[in-house]
């Protein structure tokens, strides 16, 4: 129904991005409590279409695994576009656990941005261009849904600005050095970036970390050997070969989706029975429990003395 940008109420803010901040909000007539992704317009009219673009694939959009629009506010100078409320996305949480996920939680991750990205394009003919950590969120029901199409578009668009999008750290060789016979990218560069997430919620850290800047990053994307799960730890064959396939840096011999869902990995955890909401509230209660000694240690030394 009909609403004002007037009911909507300021709770806190939940993290900035590069185009904007996304800020807990309640929406006063209804009580109900929404993410609201806030961007700052140019006033320009081929932006804003672009935007109402964004957000028509978004609403129409019925797949579990991307999160769910609820409607958008257009003013005179920012756009504001209401979501559902996860509780929270993998960067942050990866920063809070600081340490690696098990690999049947990465397995559901997999699964839910695989069928998330291949919905999209099939659907919409829609590729993400910004798949990431802070991009894939979760809540304590163990639902994993795909968000932020702020910077997607339309596979027929024009590329003119397609190497402005997305973000360095997770950009595939042919969007850094594009094949002059063949520039355009396709949903491929998306199973790059899924690829480089997976790696750093195996190991707990993004694969090109020791880079200072954003250029050392493409040099070494470009110039080096794709980011592999490290061969002392014990994930599957499955699980080892599917970041293979996602990080080919020639693109021609890198999967698409419908190759990516016959993948043993996918199939593996499509039918695994894994409590992604379970094992997320226990992480939580486990680094709440870690840290709690820390907070009175003059009393624990007294005691450790007696
Ligand atoms: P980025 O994705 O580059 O970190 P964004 O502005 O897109 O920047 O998002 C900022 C943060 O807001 C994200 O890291 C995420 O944790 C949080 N966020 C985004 N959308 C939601 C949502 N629907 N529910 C809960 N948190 C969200
Ligand atoms: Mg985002």
């Amino acid at each position: 129904y009909k609403t004002d940008i007037k009911d909507m109420e300021h709770i806190e803010e939940l993290g900035n991005g590069t185009c904007g901040h996304v800020v807990k909000m309640r929406h006063k007539p209804s009580g109900k409590i929404i993410a609201v992704k806030q961007m700052r317009r140019s006033g320009n009219s081929d932006e804003t279409k672009r935007i109402i673009m964004d957000i028509e694939v978004v609403l129409k959009s019925d797949c579990k695994y991307i999160v769910n629009c609820l409607g958008c506010f257009i003013t005179e100078s920012e756009v504001w576009i209401c979501m559902e409320l996860m509780d929270t996305c993998f960067d942050k949480l990866l920063k809070r656990l600081k340490q690696p996920l098990p690999e049947n939680v990465i397995g559901k991750v997999g699964v839910a941005t695989v069928e998330a990205l291949a919905y999209l394009k099939d659907m919409h003919n829609v590729i993400h261009r910004d798949v990431k950590p802070s991009n894939i969120l979760l809540d304590t029901k163990g639902n994993v849904k795909l968000c932020d199409f702020g910077i997607s578009g339309r596979l027929v668009d024009s590329m003119a600005n397609s190497r402005s999008a997305g973000c360095a750290a997770y950009m595939a060789p042919e969007r850094i050095e594009p094949d002059p016979q063949n520039p355009d990218y396709d949903v491929r560069a998306d199973v790059w970036s899924l690829g480089i997430t997976l790696v750093e919620l195996a190991t707990g850290v993004f694969p090109y970390q020791d880079c200072k800047t954003d250029f050392e990053v493409l040099t070494k994307v470009i110039g080096t050997d794709p980011p592999s799960l490290p061969l002392d730890k014990n994930f599957s064959p499955e699980f080892r070969d599917f970041v293979v396939c996602c990080l080919t840096k020639d693109k021609k011999q890198r999967p698409k989706y419908t190759k990516l869902k016959n993948h043993a990995f996918i199939k593996r955890y499509q039918v695994a029975d894994v409590n992604v909401g379970d094992w997320y509230v226990k992480a939580l209660h486990r680094v709440n429990d870690i840290r709690a000694p820390a907070r009175h240690p003059v009393r624990q030394f007294f005691t450790i003395q007696q």
